[in-house]
């Protein structure tokens, strides 16, 4: 029978090594928040695939939506014969990101795909080509969105430069000494050194980073970039690709933020397991590409189509908001609790249920203890637990499960981390 073992020998064989893999685990079938491996181990899963579980997997109510819509056909390309699902989902959405403007949807079918085509629409509304992002963002491995991805190695490491015209502002982080104020004078610093504001089309960010480790930008900051983009006619673009679909216990995180972008993608948990992702935004704006400028062949599966709006669903029926909101809570009690006890826990913080542990050496906010938190992803994979790291320095543990999951799963999983630092911190 098969093994984790062989299937990693022939994954190596005939998968390039570029590909990496944080577990060394074959999944062979999965439920809400358990994923069971070939050799029929059993783990709880706080990974969600990245961010894409928030409805578990295979809600059954998503599973029909798919099901039926593919008894009906799984493919026309929509933009040779288009159908309902399609349209229905982007007025939901339409519906549901904030701004109080009229708005179009364009669905695509990654979220570096949703960022490539922000970036397109931008350039196409406001006639300059020029972008500013921010240090420890991630927005994708396609070229472009490499440019903007705030890190080089493992992303963009051997491949030479990415586009041009991408301009590097600080993400504020008061943890790691940059103020909004810091933040706000590294964008007039651009202006100021490398492009003029007028030749600058969007500034994109995470409303709180993924990747980068989980760190929430401040709202006042959010606001003072709204006031900045209106100054100079830039677009604010919020890349809600893993914030969005309720992970901070708002549908989209700009919803405590107190002003709204002009254009918001999303992707990952929209379609609960399935691949759809787009660009929201103001129905102008979004009109600014010409017919036949936007599209793709799968762009809109109807399959996946048929998953978000019944995820959607799901979150209304199963107040999974609310839910997202108490499992934050129980979170940074629990870790603020872990932390009492260990020192190497720096920080624990959060939006909704997007917590994080930040994790030094002695608790020296300059000793990212990176090691640390490997071994501690390894010892709760041994523990029947999937983790994920994440942070510019590695030093991050990110929670990221199904908010689906039944209560005594989730303290199962969060006794389990306290095991690990019990043994290893
Ligand atoms: N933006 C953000 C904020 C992300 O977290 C990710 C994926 N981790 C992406 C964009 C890229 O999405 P995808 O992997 O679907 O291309």
């Amino acid at each position: 029978s098969k093994t984790n073992q062989s299937l990693m020998q022939r994954r190596q064989n005939a998968v390039p090594r570029g590909v990496g893999q944080i577990h060394p685990i074959f999944a062979e079938r999965a439920e809400n928040a358990t994923v069971w491996d070939v050799e029929g181990r059993e783990y709880i899963d706080f990974a969600g695939g990245i961010a894409v579980l928030n409805t578990g997997h295979v809600h059954p109510k998503i599973k029909a939506a798919v099901s039926a819509q593919l008894d009906r056909f799984s493919h026309t390309c929509f933009q040779v014969l288009a159908y309902e699902p399609y349209v229905e989902l982007c007025e939901k959405i339409n519906a549901r990101v904030p701004g109080d403007f009229d708005k179009k949807t364009l669905l695509v079918t990654t979220g570096s795909e949703a960022l490539e085509n922000a970036v397109k629409i931008a350039r196409a509304a406001t006639g300059r080509a020029g972008v500013i992002a921010f240090t420890g963002g991630y927005h994708g491995r396609t070229m472009m969105t490499l440019s903007m991805t705030g890190k080089v190695a493992p992303y963009s490491a051997g491949m030479g430069l990415m586009p041009g015209g991408v301009y590097r502002a600080q993400y504020p982080c008061e943890l790691h000494g940059v103020s909004t104020a810091d933040a706000m004078a590294s964008i007039h610093r651009i202006f100021k050194n490398d492009a003029e504001a007028k030749d600058i089309a969007a500034i994109v960010i995470e409303p709180v980073q993924g990747e980068g480790g989980f760190y929430v930008a401040p709202k006042d900051f959010m606001q003072q970039l709204r006031a900045l983009c209106d100054e100079h006619g830039i677009l604010l673009v919020a890349d809600e690709v893993q914030t969005g679909a309720g992970r901070t216990g708002t549908f989209f995180a700009m919803e405590q933020m107190g002003v709204a972008a002009d254009l918001t993608t999303f992707a990952k948990s929209i379609a609960g397991g399935f691949p759809v992702a787009g660009v929201c935004g103001k129905a102008d704006i979004m009109d600014a590409i010409a017919p036949g400028g936007l599209g793709g062949t799968y762009a809109g599966s109807p399959l996946a189509c048929a998953a978000a709006i019944a995820a959607m669903d799901v979150f209304a029926e199963e107040q999974l908001l609310a839910r997202s909101l108490a499992l934050g809570e129980q979170m940074v009690a629990g870790f603020n609790a872990l932390a009492e006890k260990h020192a190497v826990i720096g920080e624990v913080r959060g939006l909704g249920a997007m917590v994080a542990v930040e994790l030094f050496d002695g608790g020296d906010h300059s000793k990212p203890a990176a090691g640390l938190t490997g071994q501690i992803v390894a010892k709760a994979r041994e523990k029947g637990l999937i983790l994920l790291s994440c942070g510019v320095y590695g030093n991050v543990l990110r929670i990221l499960m199904p908010l689906t999951i039944p209560d005594a799963q989730f303290q199962q999983g969060m006794d389990i981390i306290a095991e690990c630092f019990a043994e290893l911190a």
